[in-house]
């Protein structure tokens, strides 16, 4: 295959105690997309983002970030050092911190919390905090304690903090849990914003979100890919409405 992806899942499985969470599972992602991953509960979502970042190592196949990288050699610090950050469902800022602290603690280099915040910020720092604080849309929240941010706002925070790392994948487990209406558009704007830029992959059961920033969509079930395509392929396919089946009544929450 000549065509270069960003990242490469080839033949990867991994069992947990005799269970088979990833089964044969292919995956191919080009640089600058935004790819929407979902997949009823157990599915396997979360497993395959923890063995992208290092998180749990594949009982066997591929796991490539661009050509070369073999991300399966790798540890989790040297993977997130690489270029692929990862936001958890619960946002994990420092709350004591300011906004703009946050970013600035998440800037590459090795400085320690009391270097960072005790030692003067560079005029390319700060050009470049205020760039991300815009991003995010949270420049007049810079001198305010991240611990009273809205929920929202906390994600958008920890978004900008995967930024400041340079992160070229993003991986972002499910974003819009917990969100009011207008946050959940506004993080949608923000990750369509960031694609083309950054490559990313967004976990999501919000279908209304799903719909407002998929482009492509891979439905994986028992932790392999079941169907790729657009929101209205994937929705009208016929394997993925069997697998969501007793479910296709209930809201737009689930598929
Ligand atoms: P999803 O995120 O799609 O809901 P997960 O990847 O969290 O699914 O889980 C897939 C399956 O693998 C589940 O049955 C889960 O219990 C199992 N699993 C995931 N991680 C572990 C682990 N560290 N140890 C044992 N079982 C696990
Ligand atoms: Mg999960």
């Amino acid at each position: 295959m000549n065509r270069e992806f960003i990242l490469t899942l080839e033949g990867v499985n991994k069992t947990f105690d005799g269970f088979k969470a990833i089964s044969d599972l292919n995956f191919y992602m080009d640089a600058g997309e935004l790819r929407t991953i979902i997949g009823p509960n157990g599915a396997g979502k979360s497993t395959m983002l923890d063995l992208i970042t290092g998180r749990t190592r594949p009982d066997a196949g591929k796991v490539e970030f661009g050509r070369h990288t073999d991300l399966t050699r790798l540890n989790e610090y040297q993977i997130n050092r690489l270029g692929i950050g990862r936001k958890f469902q619960t946002p994990s800022v420092y709350i004591d911190h300011t906004v703009f602290e946050n970013i600035l603690l998440s800037l590459p280099g090795t400085r320690s919390v009391w270097e960072a915040l005790f030692s003067r910020v560079t005029p390319a720092q700060r050009d470049r905090i205020q760039q991300i604080l815009k991003t995010i849309r949270l420049e007049d929240k810079a001198g305010l304690k991240a611990g009273t941010l809205a929920h929202g706002q906390k994600q958008w925070l920890e978004i900008g903090m995967l930024l400041a790392q340079d992160a070229k994948l993003l991986l972002v487990d499910e974003p819009a849990a917990g969100m009011t209406d207008e946050e959940t558009a506004r993080t949608g704007e923000l990750l369509i914003s960031l694609a083309g830029q950054h490559s990313i992959i967004v976990i999501e059961h919000d279908m209304a979100f799903v719909r407002q920033i998929a482009r492509k969509v891979t439905v994986l079930h028992q932790g392999t890919v079941l169907c790729e395509g657009t929101v209205d392929e994937v929705q009208s396919n016929e394997r993925v409405i069997e697998v969501y089946l007793g479910r296709k009544h209930e809201p737009k929450r689930h598929l």
